[in-house]
């Protein structure tokens, strides 16, 4: 009989991953929080668990792929969490983006079951998540990953061994780390350039594809210049990364003040009601108090609310 496979989280990721292990003929046993999400892989045959144990009795193979630590631990050790249900030698990958102390504990909380365990977070967003590009970070036994290898290339077209527990996340986390400082930067001199003077256009010319600018930042142009902000990565779970980082450093002993410093920019940014917009929204964040289109010569105008302000800071 075909290896049943279970997949946990089913976002904007967690779907489309699985949706390519269904498309390469494997049966699927799913759960996410919110049911509706499950829908079209139910529609191509998926069969639905009532909660993370219901997955776990079923599968060889389990998968998460959830916002935070905090919903792994749920999904794996709350009232009705996988792990105790998995069968010995059973393997869990997990794909969410966590801190390496964080896989770490799941490590050795799998380990004391005789579950197997691979740490796996992801590099790409929605696009190569459906195309089946993903780059895959993987901390954990190299037999393991032997295991899963053929799966992992179904969903990505890399995979890193980064060494043991904990280091698949590690790699993520400092990857993520430099995605979010850079958008953060990126925007901050978009906004100064358009102020100087300069139209957007002419600084996105000038900038994308020099080596100032990251590599990355070209596929956020669109975004930025539609000002559609349709989510590839939410800046909350950017944030989170950044949260994740900085409590990695804490741990380590290592200072990181400019993560720091945007970590709460983007936490500005979520109060502000961008939490579920694509992370190159902090451009969008930073740039509001202007009137963002440039007017004939190429400037910001002052929006009311910013005018407001500096008039009532004189007045201080
Ligand atoms: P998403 O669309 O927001 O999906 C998040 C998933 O976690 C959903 O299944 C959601 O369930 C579940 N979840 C959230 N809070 C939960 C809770 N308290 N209890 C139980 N389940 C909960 O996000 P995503 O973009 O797929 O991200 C998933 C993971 O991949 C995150 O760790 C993210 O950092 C990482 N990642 C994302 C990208 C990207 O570009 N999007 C790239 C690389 C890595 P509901 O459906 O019920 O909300």
């Amino acid at each position: 009989m075909e290896m049943k496979i279970g997949f946990i989280g089913l976002g904007i990721m967690g779907s489309r991953m699985a949706a390519n292990l269904q498309k390469h003929g494997y049966p699927l046993v799913v759960f996410n929080r919110t049911r509706s999400k499950a829908e079209s892989l139910s529609a191509n045959g998926a069969e639905w668990a009532a909660s993370p144990a219901a997955v776990a009795g079923q599968v060889e193979v389990l998968f998460t792929m959830l916002a935070h630590p905090e919903a792994v631990r749920e999904a794996a050790l709350g009232k009705e969490g996988f792990l105790a249900h998995l069968p010995p030698d059973a393997l869990w990958v997990d794909c969410s983006t966590v801190n390496p102390s964080f896989s770490k504990q799941m490590a050795a909380e799998a380990d004391t079951r005789g579950v197997h365990f691979l740490g796996a977070p992801v590099s790409g967003s929605k696009t190569q998540a459906a195309d089946g590009t993903l780059i895959f970070w993987v901390g954990g036994a190299a037999l393991d990953l032997v295991t899963c290898w053929e799966l992992l290339n179904f969903m990505g077209t890399r995979i890193i061994h980064a060494g043991g527990p904990g280091m698949g996340a590690a790699l993520k986390l400092v990857i993520n780390q430099l995605l979010g400082t850079t958008m953060a930067a990126f925007a901050e001199g978009i906004v100064l350039g358009q102020a100087l003077g300069l139209t957007r256009e002419v600084l996105f010319e000038s900038l994308l594809g020099t080596p100032a600018a990251a590599p990355f930042l070209t596929a956020k142009r669109e975004k930025i210049e539609k000002g559609n902000y349709a989510a590839d990565f939410p800046l909350r779970w950017l944030q989170k990364d950044l949260h994740l980082a900085a409590v990695s450093a804490y741990e380590t002993g290592v200072a990181m003040p400019l993560t720091n410093v945007a970590k709460e920019i983007y936490r500005f940014a979520i109060r502000e009601g961008d939490g579920d917009k694509d992370f190159s929204a902090i451009y969008h964040y930073l740039a509001r108090d202007y009137d963002v289109k440039p007017n004939g010569n190429g400037h910001l105008d002052q929006s009311d609310a910013l005018r407001d302000r500096l008039q009532r800071t004189e007045c201080l």
